[in-house]
């Protein structure tokens, strides 16, 4: 048995250790994540738990395979048996044709020697998780913006688009087992530009018409919501606009990274737009589109970053009106540019910060919730809700959170519910 963790971001492993089904494992696979520190600081407590794990196996005459996978296995190779001579393989994310390699490893006892990176990214055939009604598909890999502050581009290499004729297999794949939603996924995936052998090309918004096109084609019903994920607001084109105004499998829900509302921020993040392009932007959005909703990221307490720069920040949430923001303070991550920026900004004031850019951002959520009560919305209904059986939890195709009275059974089917009141971050609704 082989469990695998991550990858994941966030703050200190509050359980280093694992799910049941670790305690007989031969393999455990960790699998890494490098974007910020604190999710390498996680997997160092998952792989220094599964070191001594190791140990005491040992002690009782059993083996057990520790496998680092991920980018921080592409970031450090070396340095992680290095550092914990327990760890058996590292895999980069350019090696992972080497995990039957591995596997052969493991099952043999011996070393696996030097592995070759391949020269290009090799798209996974699947993540489909079994009974999964919604699923992600990734349309390419890599990151060429080099945003000051962000080390995706040194640890993932340059954008590389998958091939259509393997994402419409994938997605075929994925409809016949029943996924009902689909995320399609990248980190700028409005670059998406796909050359063909005989120099074809597809754009992004290409791309967009092309899956509608096959589904339909295919009348197989199955999936009816298409997402993508993540828009870089320099790239992202009229022609996409029209794509989302005009064809109903694409979602209205647009995460649209914005990290600052100042341009003298925008420029040192190297985010290549300015507060007027983006705003223009939201503006062209919602007058194509009707009831979309946005949601964003927003970066605090960058190098220089004055009290005037949160104020045009704050300022650009109130004008957009996000339903929702991944929020988080500036952290120096080494071998950005940024990194060593002067001017730092002081913790304390970073803290400050980001406690008003939360604040205002769960008053205009809730606002913006109020202002949707009464309305009717379709739900793809995901679980039974887990404070409640007799209450099934779904989303709308805004990405709204709602809890409504209905039988297990619905699971995975979609409904048409009027939306009631409150409670927190979800709407209490009624099925129509
Ligand atoms: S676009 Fe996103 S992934 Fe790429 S460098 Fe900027 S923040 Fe990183």
């Amino acid at each position: 048995m082989a469990p695998s963790w991550g990858p994941e971001d966030g703050g200190p492993d509050p359980n280093p250790t694992a799910p049941q089904g670790a305690v007989d494992a031969d393999l455990v696979l960790i699998n890494t994540c490098s974007v910020r520190q604190t999710a390498e600081n996680r997997a160092w407590g998952r792989i220094d738990h599964f070191a001594a794990r190791k140990r005491d196996l040992a002690g009782q005459g059993r083996r057990l395979a520790i496998v680092v996978t991920g980018c921080m296995a592409e970031r450090m190779k070396r340095e992680i048996k290095e550092r914990q001579g327990a760890v058996d393989y590292v895999v980069g994310t350019f090696q992972k044709q080497a995990f039957g390699l591995v596997l052969d490893a493991v099952e043999q006892g011996r070393e696996l020697g030097e592995v070759e990176e391949s020269p290009a990214f090799v798209f996974a055939k699947s993540y489909y998780e079994p009974g999964a009604f919604r699923s992600f598909v990734p349309i390419m890999h890599g990151c060429d913006n080099y945003c000051s502050y962000c080390i995706v581009p040194y640890l993932r290499g340059h954008e590389v688009s998958r091939d259509p004729a393997d994402i419409l297999e994938e997605i075929d794949r994925l409809e016949d087992q029943g996924v009902r939603e689909l995320t399609l996924l990248g980190q700028n995936v409005n670059s998406y530009r796909w050359v063909g052998g005989g120099g074809a090309k597809l754009d992004f918004p290409g791309l967009l018409r092309l899956v509608s096109e096959h589904l339909r084609g295919r009348k197989a019903g199955g999936i009816r919501w298409i997402r993508f994920l993540t828009s870089h607001p320099k790239d992202l084109s009229e022609d996409v606009i029209r794509v989302i105004a005009e064809d109903p499998l694409y979602c209205r829900h647009v995460h649209l990274c914005v990290q600052s509302g100042s341009d003298r921020v925008l420029a040192a993040m190297n985010r290549k737009y300015s507060r007027r392009d983006y705003l223009d932007l939201v503006g062209r959005m919602k007058t194509a589109i009707s009831g979309l909703s946005l949601s964003t990221d927003i970066l605090v307490g960058f190098p220089g970053e004055t009290d005037e720069d949160l104020e045009l920040t704050l300022d650009l949430m109130r004008e957009v009106g996000f339903s929702y923001s991944f929020m988080y303070h500036f952290n120096p991550r080494s071998g950005t540019p940024a990194a060593d920026m002067a001017l730092r900004i002081a913790d304390k004031v970073k803290r400050e910060r980001l406690a008003r850019v939360i604040a205002l951002q769960k008053q205009m959520s809730v606002e913006l919730m109020a202002s949707r009560i009464g309305a009717t919305a379709e739900v793809l209904i995901e679980s039974v809700s887990r404070r409640k059986t007799t209450e099934l939890l779904g989303r709308t195709h805004r990405d709204e959170m709602v809890v409504f009275p209905a039988a297990a059974a619905r699971v995975g089917e979609f409904a048409t519910v009027r939306l009631r009141s409150l409670k927190g971050n979800t709407f209490v609704a009624e099925e129509l």
